[in-house]
């Protein structure tokens, strides 16, 4: 019996050993375990000034499971210093302390392309013997560096601008400017008024005059020497040449024609007639003309029939132009808009005339200010520009107001017949689009011949008329 009970006071004690061991001996064994810690990626990191640092981080486990967001991580790396950086991985876990640690190297790569440098500006220039040169500006690039302009350097040798910079691995470049203090430039003459003006015989010319620029010399205004040998009491045609050559001996010279024609006899009349051709009207306007012997002037556009245009230039009237579409947005829309829509229209003539016409009237005449809503100032340039392309163009002093106001024959008899005088050129406006143009032509050229009138149709010979241009 006494053993039984020795052995079971055994059993008891082993089962409460055994109780003890399995509570509390894991958390004992664990305790004096240590925990497990591994960098990913190289311990020896080795990356170039400037590029970024990325951890690639750490394995940690401890009994299986992931511990690393626990890992203390100290130290850092300044990726714009060139050194060598140690990182420093920390992982605790009951008596136990886990540390790794890994090399991070910075540096700067070795670095064999030079710096570039750009000028502004030409690396020639001639510059105003009187002046000096002004910097025109520069900028010095390096690959590695960036944008090392501010260490420049600019040192002037002789007739040489010389800039000059080096990078910080010590690579450098040179670059030259050639500063040349001569003036080569000629001077600028600019005429006032047309390049080709004409006059009546035996009346006064008087030089609208010009202005005169050059880069380099300030007294230039005082040198330019005229050369006028108009004479208006003869007919021919004259040049008036400006001249003039700065202090360098740089000449320009620039001429205006000056053509001295056959007085026009006080009464004359210019029929001119804009906008057509067009059936129902321009037609009946040539059989008045020709049954009452009188010659016209006809602007014409690319409307109405070829064959009405022809008519007009058989019968001896005067072909001008008047632009191909008449479509002041698109005319007026800039100096090419215009010459190429007037270049349309001088083809249509050409073909069915042969004739070369460089007789022109501009849409709403050169006082016109509707140009001025599509491009400010363009009839300054236009009545220039066309004179300098070997057109001439006329306006009126007579209108007879049947694209406006006039709307019976009447009215548009009216309208010429009050206006026209005996003591000059009387260029009279109408539309052959128009009715009652048509309608009022007989009585006009009636009232006219009743008064002495002449009739011409405009040629070389005919004096300007021209509005002031007003844009
Ligand atoms: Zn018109």
């Amino acid at each position: 019996m006494k053993d039984i009970a020795e052995l079971h006071r055994k059993m008891v004690l082993f089962f409460i050993g055994f109780l003890l061991l399995t509570i509390s001996g894991i958390p004992l064994i664990m305790y004096f375990s240590s925990p497990y810690l591994e960098l990913k990626g190289s311990n020896e990191i080795t990356i170039n000034i400037n590029e970024s640092y990325d951890e690639p981080g750490v394995i940690a486990t401890y009994y299986g499971n992931d511990v690393s967001p626990e890992v203390i991580v100290t130290g850092n790396v300044d990726t714009t210093k060139p050194n060598t950086y140690k990182i420093k991985y920390s992982l605790k876990k009951g008596l136990f302390k886990k540390e790794k640690e890994r090399t991070v190297i910075v540096i700067k790569p070795s670095n064999k392309v030079a710096p570039v440098i750009t000028l502004k500006g030409s690396s020639s220039v001639n510059v105003c013997p009187n002046k000096s040169y002004e910097e025109e500006g520069y900028t010095a690039t390096d690959d590695l560096d960036g944008d090392i302009t501010s260490n420049v350097s600019v040192t002037t040798k002789d007739n040489k601008i010389i800039y000059s910079v080096k990078d910080s691995s010590g690579n450098t470049s040179t670059i030259e400017r050639i500063v040349a203090y001569q003036d080569v430039t000629k001077p600028t003459i600019t005429l006032k008024g047309n390049s080709s003006v004409t006059i009546s015989l035996n009346s006064k010319y008087t030089d609208p005059g010009y202005t005169v620029t050059d880069n380099c010399d300030s007294t230039i205004v005082n040198k330019v020497k005229v050369t006028n040998n108009v004479n208006p009491k003869e007919l021919g045609t004259y040049e008036v040449i400006y001249e003039v050559t700065d202090s360098a001996g740089n000449k320009t010279s620039v001429k205006r024609t000056v053509k001295v024609v056959k007085p026009v006899q006080g009464g004359v009349i210019y029929l001119t007639f804009d906008d057509g051709p067009k059936n129902g009207t321009t037609n009946v306007i040539l059989d008045i003309l020709k049954e009452e012997g009188v010659k016209a002037t006809f602007f014409v556009t690319n409307s109405g029939p070829d064959s009405l245009i022809k008519r007009e230039y058989e019968e001896g009237h005067t072909i001008a132009l008047h632009t191909a579409t008449h479509n002041y947005s698109k005319v007026y829309a800039s100096v090419d808009a215009y010459f190429n829509d007037l270049q349309i229209v001088h083809d249509r003539v050409k073909r069915l005339t042969g004739v070369d016409s460089k007789i022109i009237r501009f849409p709403g005449g050169s006082s016109n200010t509707v140009s001025r809503s599509y491009s400010k100032g363009i009839m300054t340039t236009l009545t220039k520009e066309v004179t300098s392309r070997g057109y001439r163009y006329f306006d009126w002093n007579v209108s007879c107001e049947d694209a406006g106001g006039a709307k019976t024959k009447t009215q548009v008899y009216n309208n010429v017949i009050k206006n026209l005088s005996n003591k000059r050129v009387n260029m009279v406006l109408m539309h052959d689009i128009k009715p009652q143009t048509r309608d009022a032509l007989r009585d006009i050229i009636e009232y006219a011949k009743a008064n002495n009138f002449t009739f011409a149709t405009i040629d070389e010979n005919t004096p300007d008329v021209h509005h002031r241009v007003s844009n």
